[in-house]
């Protein structure tokens, strides 16, 4: 609860009607700390009320709360505390800098703002102290109880939950990645059935550079103002499978030091972080989960691991070309984005932003 009275903050989703959306106002259902009050899509949506806007696409029916909301612009004003945005890249940028100015809080799981110099790229279970930028960001832009901040690319996720405890541990230099991602990744809806249905797509538009770029400033240190970033190299490659939900992630490290294949699953299995000590309602028990089987983790059995926030790691062996290898999973609509930019809110509330 929030206040003296116990009220929820009440909550805006920008991009309400879409995969993410949707992903948002089935987590938020039975928030003890947050409710919907209210939704913005494109004006194919606008002046409907949700139940007629929305094509629920998940399992079970469209939570009753949400139905009559009347789905307005992306556009201030808003009835709400706080954001969360989910709206496609191109207008993205524009929309949440306009709600920040105008005094909201945007949490966004959209890129344009991810490698701003003043807005973090928070994992809460990486980089809390990255909140820091908070107070520069809104010095130098003007913002008065505004704010952005982002969360990473849904296999950028994946990817530094993975590195963060060998990083921490041993120091990361450099990381191949090579991602086999979700169908759900690219919206409603999405890519084509006669591309993706016995086929494999070896190409989505700016993931790359994404995960190469976010990786660094995610496991960078705050430095003054800005972030440092990560003194490592990382490359990716990134394909389409014919999977639903659930980003998997071959990576190989090489590491500053010489070090066990003990020490680097104890390191891994061990993973414990602040969402997990101030028990934020969002916050996975065990945010990586070490499965030993051989042919773990994959998409079907391991994707809802902890509610869809734990990400599972598994094939953790010495590798013939860098130092040690490992596969890493998690859900991509949840651990990977409503879900990421939930656990995000609760920490900024936690640490007295919201
Ligand atoms: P989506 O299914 O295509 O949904 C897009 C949403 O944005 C819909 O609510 C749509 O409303 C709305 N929208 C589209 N054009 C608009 C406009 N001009 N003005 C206002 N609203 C508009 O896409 P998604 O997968 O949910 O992705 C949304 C964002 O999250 C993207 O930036 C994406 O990169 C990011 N993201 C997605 C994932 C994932 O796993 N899918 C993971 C991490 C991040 P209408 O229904 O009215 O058209």
């Amino acid at each position: 609860m929030t206040d003296s009275m116990n009220r929820k903050l009440r909550v805006g989703i920008l991009g309400a009607t879409g995969v993410v959306g949707q992903r948002f106002i089935q987590l938020l259902e039975h928030h003890p700390q947050f409710e919907v009050t209210a939704l913005a899509a494109s004006d194919r949506s606008q002046g409907k009320t949700y139940a007629q806007a929305c094509t629920w696409r998940l399992p079970g029916e469209t939570p009753e709360g949400v139905k009559q909301i009347v789905v307005q612009s992306p556009a201030p004003p808003i009835d709400c505390d706080f954001l969360f945005s989910s709206l496609p890249g191109e207008i993205a940028g524009d929309a949440e800098e306009s709600f920040a100015r105008a005094g909201f809080p945007v949490i966004t799981n959209s890129s344009p703002h991810r490698m701003d110099a003043d807005v973090p790229l928070l994992i809460p279970e990486v980089n809390p102290e990255h909140l820091e930028l908070i107070a520069t960001q809104r010095d130098g832009r003007g913002f008065g109880r505004g704010y952005m901040v982002t969360n990473p690319n849904c296999s950028t996720i994946v990817i530094a939950m993975a590195l963060v405890p060998l990083h921490r541990n041993f120091g990361v230099e450099s990381c191949v990645a090579t991602t086999m991602q979700a169908i759900s990744g690219a919206g409603y809806p999405g890519v084509a059935s006669l591309d993706i249905t016995d086929n494999v797509l070896p190409f989505i538009g700016g993931e790359e550079e994404k995960i190469e770029a976010e990786t660094v400033k995610i496991l960078g240190r705050v430095d003054g103002a800005t972030i440092k970033g990560a003194p490592m190299k990382v490359s990716a490659q990134c394909n389409r499978v014919n999977v639903i939900d659930g980003h998997l992630a071959a990576i190989r490290v090489k590491l500053s030091q010489r070090v066990s294949l003990d020490q680097v699953r104890a390191a891994l299995a061990s993973f414990t972080s602040e969402p997990q000590q101030l028990k934020l309602h969002s916050a996975p028990a065990k945010p990586i989960i070490i499965r030993d089987e051989v042919d773990r983790p994959q998409p079907r059995l391991d994707r809802d691991a902890g509610l869809g926030m734990s990400v599972t790691v598994g094939r953790i062996a010495p590798d013939n070309v860098l130092d040690y290898r490992l596969v890493a999973l998690g859900h991509n609509t949840i651990r990977g984005a409503a879900g990421a930019a939930i656990l995000n809110a609760e920490l900024l509330l936690a640490r007295g932003y919201l």
